[in-house]
């Protein structure tokens, strides 16, 4: 099964009760051999209604920044541990976060196969990492981790935003090192 096929038969999927409440699957975006995997929590609103991760408010502005440090879109991938909207923007469930995760495991192992993982906010950089700090760069099996602030965090604090920026410089600073990379 290529790629495609696998996001095909996952947009079809209806292994959990997220599946009754979606408008539709977000499999992800980008470059899908690209090295940068940056994985938030569960589409929202815009994100549901467009089939796209990260197009609402606080996405744009974790585009415009990743731009802004010289990463285009074909450098990276962006996907959500779970791939459907959870009503009202809830926090996923136990069991939504056990069903979808094998999902995620096979778009990292079996396809996208990154050398970089970015845990866009808190509770998906704790799912990925127990217990990373911000802004650290870990070994996660064959690849780095780190963990940065949701976006949607630094719109509502300025000194947060600072700190963002210069996790995602961080990062660029680390893959220009490695010429394995690129
Ligand atoms: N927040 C997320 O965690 N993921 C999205 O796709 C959009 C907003
Ligand atoms: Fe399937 Fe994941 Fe959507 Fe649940 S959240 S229905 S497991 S794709």
């Amino acid at each position: 099964m290529n790629y495609t096929e696998w996001s095909e038969k996952v947009k079809q999927c209806r292994k959990c009760k997220l599946c009754n409440t979606r408008t539709q699957v977000v499999v992800g975006d980008g470059n899908p051999n690209a090295d940068i995997l940056f994985v938030g929590e569960a589409p929202g609103k815009d994100e549901d209604l467009r089939g796209l991760p990260f197009v609402g408010r606080s996405g744009k502005l974790l585009r415009q920044k990743i731009s802004e440090i010289g990463l285009t879109r074909n450098d990276i991938y962006i996907t959500n541990i779970v791939k459907c909207r959870p009503p009202d923007n809830r926090d996923p469930e136990e069991d939504e976060l056990v069903a979808c995760g094998t999902y995620l495991i096979e778009q990292i192992r079996d396809y996208i196969k990154p050398k970089f993982i970015v845990g866009v906010g808190r509770i998906s950089s704790g799912i990925i990492y127990r217990d990373y700090k911000r802004g650290v760069i870990y070994d996660f099996d064959d690849y780095k981790f780190m963990g940065i602030y949701h976006p949607a965090v630094t719109i509502y604090d300025s000194t947060k935003l600072e700190d963002f920026v210069n996790d995602l410089q961080k990062l660029k600073k680390y893959v220009n090192k490695q010429d394995k990379f690129w």
